[in-house]
């Protein structure tokens, strides 16, 4: 179970440095570069295929929300400001692995709902500038426009907004990613992003849930301080699936396997009712 987050961290590589070589190369970069884009399921629910979005929505409900931990690149992105989280304190020295500022269990948003309404309607009425700041896939472009402006700024200019605007909103975005994942964890994707509140629903429905075991659990909190998107009450036993983004921490940093992704919800240790069977005297 714990090898999860190992393979996790190689497929989100993976498609990390195939979406940057497309980005800042071209779709000839690699043979992986223009499967990148393929995969993304906002560029292919717009365009002529559904194949990527059917196929994230079936693994999605199946396993929760495996696009988010994998192939999505601003998912990785804040995995990698995470990542730095945990490494670096701050007055800039290193730090044990692991030892990062703790993550504490948050109540869903609301305003998740009210931001996916606003998309639509956004996208509905033709009004690009809204989706090209939340959707993930513009949101990654906007940061590769840093390094290759004429290639990923030129959807600003379809707006008919300048290269330079793009230019703009690609600092200011990657300042954010950086920021967000830095404090705030996976905020972004269990708040802000349109697809991850869509993949969110769909796992509501999903088979396998990340589930504590309360026969195993110790109550060392380990997974709760991990969380980064939030989603884990330890003392309630309680994983909000729908905010999980599947990147396996909380697996890995278990010191008793007690908590788990897997097929049924396991049932409370202690019956409520205990009946007590009482011998008749003969
Ligand atoms: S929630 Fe959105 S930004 Fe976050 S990983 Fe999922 S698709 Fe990407
Ligand atoms: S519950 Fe939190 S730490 Fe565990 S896999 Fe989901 S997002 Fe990651
Ligand atoms: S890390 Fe494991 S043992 Fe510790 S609180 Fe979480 S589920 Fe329980």
């Amino acid at each position: 179970m714990k090898r999860l987050k190992t393979i996790r961290i190689v497929l989100a590589t993976l498609f990390l440095g195939a979406a940057i070589a497309y980005v800042c190369i071209g779709p000839k970069a690699s043979a992986l570069a223009p499967v990148a884009v393929q995969a993304q399921i906002v560029p292919s629910a717009l365009g002529v295929t559904l194949g990527a979005t059917l196929l994230w929505l079936t693994l999605t409900f199946l396993f929760g929300r495996v696009y988010c931990a994998t192939a999505c690149p601003v998912g990785t992105l804040l995995d990698c400001a995470l990542w730095l989280r945990r490494c670096v304190q701050p007055n800039g020295t290193r730090r044990r692995l692991g030892a990062g500022p703790p993550f504490r269990y948050r109540h869903a948003r609301r305003a998740r709902w009210e931001i996916l309404l606003a998309y639509i309607v956004c996208l509905v009425l033709g009004v690009g500038v809204v989706p090209m700041l939340i959707e993930p896939w513009h949101v990654f472009c906007n940061v590769a426009a840093l390094t290759h402006p004429s290639q990923a700024a030129a959807p600003w200019l379809q707006l008919g907004i300048s290269g330079v605007t793009g230019l703009l909103a690609g600092g200011i975005t990657a300042l954010g990613i950086i920021l967000s994942g830095l404090f705030w964890g996976r905020e972004f994707c269990t708040v802000v992003c349109p697809v991850g509140t869509i993949l969110a629903a769909a796992t509501n429905y999903s088979f396998y849930h990340i589930e504590i075991d309360p026969d195993r659990c110790i109550n060392c909190f380990e997974c709760e301080h991990s969380c980064p998107s939030s989603c884990i009450k330890v003392v309630s036993r309680l994983v909000d699936d729908t905010r999980c983004v599947r990147c396996m921490e909380c697996i890995a940093r278990c010191p008793n396997d007690a908590i788990r992704l897997q097929l049924n919800r396991k049932r409370p240790a202690t019956p409520l009712f205990i009946r007590h069977v009482t011998s008749t005297p003969s």
